[in-house]
């Protein structure tokens, strides 16, 4: 019998880090049934409700351990999400210095597995003479950039919006300053420093698992493999498969009784929070598409990812225009707050998807061969964006106005677009062939199946 492999993984306080984070742990140990894993997760708070239920389905070789919780009103109230989160998961180093000693008096750790806002934890690896890997759930284009930061930031000299000529990131399509991500739009900012001085600290890992595969990032990973550490594309890594418990649930069983693909759904993810004018300007778009729409609706807020850290407690129902529902029964189902997304993408009624291009979202409509509407709020979803539509062209992309609204005709163009006309079918086929594409990677010989093997053997040699 193989001897056991042991594998800590740290995560952070957001539930796609952890969702991701936690399937390739579940596709790494059915490839490898030897290896155990214990997850180590910092928290803000309490563990937000979809992590515990995400915990719960755990198989007997994945153990988990909450990492004492970082108290959100210590952390700057006025700091974006994407702040509060790598304070938090800083502040929490000192208990995961604990959490390792204490794992490694009983345990014979080979490897640390890190998301790369908790890379602080690299060092610790070091300290303890461990292996350490990167599990980054983004796209290999993001990872590129995040690599080339430290180069970029010496190179350039103003914000990266007014500089004149696109950013050339390795491997990938030149990309305007404004595209870049959010957080690095304001260099004397703070989100700026904590992500420059993650980038500088991710080549303390002996390598990279990136959620992509080959065939839709193929450039990015040829860019990529010029780097010391090795990098293993190894995804798409993605929940998937209709699960026992959503059948039951009401927006699914009303999917039930639609005709095959006939309903868009929208949602920006788990955070993603748009202003009470652009949602008025939504709901006014999707009647007046005339299409059936399912709408995960999350209360308004004045910043873009205003629902990401924590549960929002005003009911989004209130902030719809009046008389929504009822014009639009029959037509609509809105969902409040969270909805089995993984199940409403892959069901046969399912025909578009409203994004805010997160990447998992992105990655489970291209799974799931399901059309896409790019409409990036946050974080790395403009590059997101700008790879689906322009790169991929799998994805139709609204035109914001001078005032960085969608306008309703418009919304109701690029819908009537995506769910029927010329475009729409063009798209359609060409997401169902990166549909099999993905489900290629996963095959025997497939490359994010070869991208694990090596990764297992790469790190139990040095063993
Ligand atoms: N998700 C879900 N139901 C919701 C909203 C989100 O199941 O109502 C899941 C979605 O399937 C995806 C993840 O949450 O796996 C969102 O990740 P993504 O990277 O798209 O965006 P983020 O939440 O990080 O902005």
């Amino acid at each position: 019998m193989a001897k056991t492999t042991h594998i800590a993984v740290i995560s952070i306080p957001a539930f796609s880090h952890q969702a991701s984070i936690i399937e390739f742990c579940k596709r790494l140990i059915d490839l490898h049934h030897h290896i155990h894993v214990t997850c180590i997760v910092p928290t803000i708070d309490t563990p937000l409700p979809t992590t515990l239920t995400l915990l719960k389905s755990l198989p007997s070789n994945i153990h988990h351990t909450f990492l004492p919780p970082i108290n959100k009103q210590d952390l700057p109230q006025e700091a974006p999400s994407a702040v509060q989160i790598q304070l938090a998961v800083s502040q929490s180093m000192p208990s995961l210095r604990i959490a390792l000693e204490s794992l490694l008096s009983t345990t014979l750790l080979h490897a640390l597995i890190v998301d790369p806002f908790a890379n602080e934890a690299l060092e610790i690896a070091k300290e303890f003479n461990l292996l350490s890997y990167i599990y980054f759930p983004p796209s290999a284009m993001t990872l590129s950039l995040f690599l080339h930061l430290p180069v970029l930031h010496q190179q350039v000299s103003c914000e990266y919006k007014d500089h004149k000529q696109a950013i050339q990131i390795p491997g990938c399509v030149p990309i305007q300053g404004q595209d870049l991500p959010q957080h690095l739009q304001d260099r004397s900012s703070l989100a700026y420093k904590l992500i420059l001085d993650r980038c500088k600290r991710l080549s303390l890992a002996n390598g990279f698992l990136v959620n992509s595969f080959t065939k839709i990032e193929e450039d990015s990973q040829r860019a990529l493999e010029k780097h010391n550490n090795k990098v293993y594309l190894i995804g798409p890594v993605i929940q998937t498969g209709p699960s026992e418990e959503s059948k039951g649930l009401e927006c699914v069983r009303w999917l039930e009784n639609q005709r095959p693909k006939s309903v868009l759904y929208v949602s920006f993810g788990s955070g993603g929070t748009l202003s009470q004018q652009q949602l008025n300007e939504l709901a006014f778009g999707l009647e007046l598409s005339g299409e059936k729409f399912l709408w995960v609706l999350k209360a308004p807020s004045a910043s873009s990812d205003g629902a990401y850290v924590g549960a929002y407690n005003d009911d989004p129902l209130q902030f719809l225009p009046h008389g929504f529902l009822e014009r639009t029964k029959g037509n609509s189902f809105v969902v409040t707050s969270w909805a089995p997304q993984a199940q409403i993408l892959s069901h046969i009624s399912t025909g578009g998807f409203l994004t805010h291009c997160g990447w998992n979202s992105a990655l489970e409509s291209i799974v799931l061969g399901v059309p896409m509407i790019a409409w990036p709020l946050f974080a790395e979803q403009k590059m997101n964006a700008i790879l689906l539509s322009e790169g991929l062209k799998v994805a139709l992309r609204p035109k914001f106005n001078e005032n960085g609204i969608v306008e309703r005709e418009e919304i109701a163009k690029v819908i009537k677009g995506v769910m029927f006309g010329e475009e729409g079918n063009e798209i359609r086929a060409r997401i169902e062939k990166l549909k099999d594409a993905a489900a290629d990677a996963f095959k025997e010989d497939g490359s994010s199946i070869v991208a694990l093997h090596q990764f297992v053997t790469q790190m139990e040699n040095f063993m």
